[in-house]
């Protein structure tokens, strides 16, 4: 069937969206739901998606840095909001005045806090991260105590939260996340000790999927917002992004004729080709190349070839698709064609970064489902 040809772009399902925070926020149970939107939404929109995730029951939004949530308040977004990976020297001014919720990590980005609250005159809302075991950004163990008194000692701030960030939630029952829960409580005992009231965060996805019991006050899930499925077992998350192209050019090569750059592959008998105008430089791994089948006319059908950076061929045999058809590249899966996530294990990686890659310029963007 023939549609308006595409070159290469994601169509985002925002029905799809608010079934999954819908999901999520009933498996949060009584804790509230923080949505993240980090790296504009995965690759979705982080502003498309932050509207229907509140729609769909989320009251807080989640985003890399400040200047990402600051963006999601000029859009018009009153959720919420909380921001946890600023450069040192960061003024947090701005953040402040659109009322972001900051993570504070150190003794070092506390003060730089409490700074831009003396300036602007806003009590800021920090949310002390702790260092359970990811060893990533949260203060260490060892340097809490002190962070702990000198936030609560800071007149400019206001410790609304403690926070972690598990390493293995996905991978349900591994001792690890007991033992990050455990000095995750230890953590919350000593700023009771210092006399604070704090909420405490600390689920992914996957947690928020496995472990009602570290679920908290707030749970922050990213992945299965998008309907990618970070746990083992069955979940009932659709895929958000389906991308696509379209076929611009169909021919009949003879048996023995090579196809693409280093002719790596062979018709092995007269077949038709149809050429698809998407390459590397829209999100198409040249490491695929061979290794990955695409959804036309019905049915699954392999790339032939390198995959270069504008374009590649898909073998048809003896099926002659229309100009314009549509070229599914990964989807939902529901009919059978190809996933996010089968590209990821293919590649040797994981879904986040496959629809996250989508965020380039080349890739169009399309919403379906909208509301009202
Ligand atoms: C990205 C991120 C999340 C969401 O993780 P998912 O695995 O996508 O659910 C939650 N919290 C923090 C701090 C993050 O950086």
């Amino acid at each position: 069937m023939a549609s308006d040809p595409v070159r290469a772009e994601a169509v985002i399902d925002l029905g799809a969206i608010r079934h999954n925070v819908a999901l999520l926020a009933g498996r949060a149970g009584g804790a509230a739901t923080m949505v993240v939107v980090k790296a504009d939404g995965y690759g979705h929109g982080a502003v498309p998606i932050a509207r229907a995730a509140v729609e769909a029951g989320a009251s807080w939004l989640g985003a890399c840095s400040v200047a990402e949530a600051v963006a999601l308040r000029e859009a018009g977004i009153t959720a919420r909001l909380f921001s946890w990976l600023d450069l040192p020297g960061t003024d947090f001014a701005p953040g402040l005045e659109a009322g972001v919720d900051l993570a504070v990590s150190s003794r070092a980005e506390l003060a730089a806090v409490a700074d831009a609250a003396a300036r602007t005159g806003v009590r800021a809302e920090v949310h002390l991260k702790i260092d359970t075991g990811l060893s990533r950004n949260g203060c260490p163990p060892s340097e809490w105590q002190a962070l702990v008194k000198d936030a609560a000692a800071e007149p400019g701030v206001r410790v609304a939260a403690i926070w972690s960030h598990l390493a293995r939630a996905d991978e349900p029952g591994h001792p690890s996340i007991d033992l990050q829960a455990a000095r995750f409580q230890a953590a919350y005992d000593i700023a009771r000790d210092a006399g604070l009231d704090p909420l405490r965060h600390l689920a992914n996805s996957a947690a928020t999927l496995t472990r009602p019991d570290l679920h908290f006050d707030l749970v922050r899930p990213g992945i299965a917002t998008y309907g990618l499925n970070p746990v083992p077992q069955r979940e009932d998350l659709r895929p958000a992004m389906t991308f696509r192209s379209s076929v611009v050019l169909t021919k009949r090569i003879a048996a023995g004729e090579s196809v693409s750059y280093g002719h790596t592959w062979t018709a092995a008998k007269d077949t038709t080709l149809a050429l698809v105008p998407a390459g590397y430089a829209d999100g198409v791994p040249r490491a695929l190349s061979g290794r990955m089948e695409v959804w036309l006319g019905g049915k699954r059908r392999p790339v032939a070839g390198r995959v270069c950076m504008d374009q590649f061929a898909v073998d048809c045999g003896d099926d002659e698709p229309e100009i314009g058809a549509e070229v599914v590249l990964f989807g939902d899966g529901a009919s059978g064609g190809p996933t996010a996530r089968e590209w990821a294990d293919t590649l040797g990686t994981i879904d986040y970064e496959i629809v996250t890659g989508m965020y380039r310029p080349r890739v169009a963007r399309r919403y379906a489902g909208e509301t009202g």
